[in-house]
């Protein structure tokens, strides 16, 4: 049995990215395992929000979670700003961390590139996310492969403190899935798909009508070629959308290429489609019923309670080493 950690941004509705890279698996990995999800409020802050959009994110997202079938009697779900030990190791990990490697993340290059004003959040953002990690003692972490930098730079803090202070922390791993890790934009596909990209367009949120998933993929920039065959670095357009469409029909991508032979973008962009609202639609069904339910807060209070009695004995394990407090 393996201890799962992972987590979302309350920055946007979740993407058909976040789904197909990391929450589907979710999911299928509370089979024999102990998974805790959070929802990472205190991340979302690193660039600035809108409070009452911030607020109404946060249970649109405990509300996915459940929808794409986190299972609160089998997880913990959880709100990362209700459990404390969160910021407080999140502190001790910066000062375990050092500004240069901090400076290399490509997250923070990306988020900080053509800002005036820069928050110092964003770039300590590493280590409040090894925190959180660390404090559930995680063997596995499911991401995107846009996490796996912040996933080596975790083990790197953890393994830089158990050598100093003394064995407290697990050393995790990531969980990279094979297919589905980098979904891209839909207007740039040479970039990821992300929640805070400006251009609506480019992306699918979880949410969008079936209207909006048509008209996005329809115009989703291709090539003119006019031919499907899967070529990320010469074709990313029509890769991504042969990984989508794999992800979403359950067919393999070497069998969508030979179906579509001689086929136009056209109806090979139609039929991408059906199948993201194929895979979308009972989500949304389910999370229309769970929106306005009082279980989200059940959900949340008694995730945020067994979170906190797990993360407690870490961080008071990680203060104990480091001799501040009076727990020696
Ligand atoms: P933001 O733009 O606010 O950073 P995001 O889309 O990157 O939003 P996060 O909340 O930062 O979303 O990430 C949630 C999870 O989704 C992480 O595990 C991340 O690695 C994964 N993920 C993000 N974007 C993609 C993508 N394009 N393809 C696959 N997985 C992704
Ligand atoms: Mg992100």
């Amino acid at each position: 049995m393996a201890k799962i950690f992972s987590g979302v941004q309350p920055t946007s509705i979740p993407t058909l990215g976040n789904y197909l890279g990391a929450m589907r698996n979710f999911a299928t990995l509370q089979e024999g395992n102990e998974c805790i999800y959070c929802i990472v409020d205190e991340h979302a802050i690193t660039v600035p929000q809108d409070p009452k959009e911030v607020q109404a994110n946060i249970h649109k997202l405990a509300a996915l979670y459940l929808a794409m079938g986190i299972d609160p009697k089998q997880s913990i779900l959880f709100i990362q700003s209700e459990v404390p030990c969160h910021a407080q190791l999140g502190w001790i990990m910066q000062c375990v961390s050092y500004m240069g490697e901090l400076e290399r993340m490509t997250q923070f290059k990306d988020k900080s590139t053509g800002k005036q004003a820069i928050p110092a959040g964003l770039l300590t953002y590493p280590p409040l996310m090894a925190a959180d990690i660390l404090l559930y003692q995680t063997n596995l972490v499911p991401v995107g492969a846009d996490q796996k930098q912040h996933l080596e730079l975790t083990r790197d803090l953890a393994e830089r403190f158990n050598n100093k202070y003394g064995e407290v922390f697990t050393i995790p791993e990531p969980y990279i899935p094979p297919v589905g890790a980098r979904i891209m934009s839909l207007a740039e596909p040479t970039k990821k798909m992300s929640k805070s990209d400006a251009n609506r367009k480019a992306t699918i949120f979880t949410l969008d009508s079936e209207k909006d998933i048509i008209k996005k993929i329809k115009s989703a920039t291709t090539d003119d070629e006019a031919s499907i065959r899967y070529d990320r670095e010469n074709k990313p357009g029509i890769s991504n959308l042969l990984d989508i469409f794999s992800l979403c029909s359950g067919r393999s991508v070497d069998e969508l290429v030979a179906a579509y032979q001689g086929k136009g973008y056209g109806e090979f962009k139609t039929d991408v489609a059906e199948a993201v609202v194929g895979i979308l639609k009972p989500i949304q069904e389910k999370f229309n019923n769970l929106i306005e339910s009082s279980e989200l807060d059940e959900v949340l209070d008694e995730g945020a309670e067994k979170a906190y009695a797990i993360a407690k004995r870490t961080l008071t394990n990680a203060e104990k080493a480091l001799g501040i407090g009076r727990n020696n």
